[in-house]
Order: C-alpha cells, then sequence, then structure tokens
C-alpha cells in the first residue's frame, strides 16, 4: 500500500486550510478558526498524526528496530 501522507487540498493566501490523507483520501480534520501559516502547518500535522493513529496504525517501535537490527545483521553476513 502507497505510505500515506497529507496532500494540501486548499490553500488561502498561503495558510493550509484542507488536505486529505493520500492513502485513503479521507479528509483531515483541521480546525475552523484559521491561524498563521506557521500555526496551519503545524494544525495539519497534528490532524494527520490523529488520522495515522487511529486509521492507519503504523508498527510498534519494536518492530521497527527489530527489522533494522535484521538488515544489520544480514549485511554484515554477506561481508563475512
Ligand atoms: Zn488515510
Amino acid at each position: 500500500m502507497k505510505k500515506p501522507e497529507p496532500i494540501v487540498t486548499r490553500v488561502i493566501d498561503n495558510r493550509i486550510t484542507d488536505a486529505e490523507c493520500s492513502a485513503c483520501g479521507e479528509t483531515l480534520e483541521m480546525p475552523d478558526t484559521v491561524g498563521s501559516r506557521q500555526e496551519q502547518e503545524l494544525a495539519l500535522e497534528i490532524a494527520f498524526a490523529k488520522h495515522l493513529q487511529s486509521k492507519h496504525p503504523t508498527k510498534p517501535r519494536e518492530d521497527v528496530n527489530q527489522a533494522a537490527a535484521r538488515i544489520v545483521r544480514e549485511a554484515t553476513q554477506k561481508l563475512g
């Protein structure tokens, strides 16, 4: 599956007001009030993090570390 990432669908005055998820196309829940450009970017980040958590939960961190350790091990074995 495609890696989910936020797609900005509407920008007003350089401020992100609407965005959706690239993986499922769901609209991300942005606050009703529009803040500064930075605030909007932060709001998008938070909205997307929440969306990921509920719709596309990633593997626990341990799994990532184990996978990394395995890759390193395999690479090392090839060298030997
Ligand atoms: Zn999604």
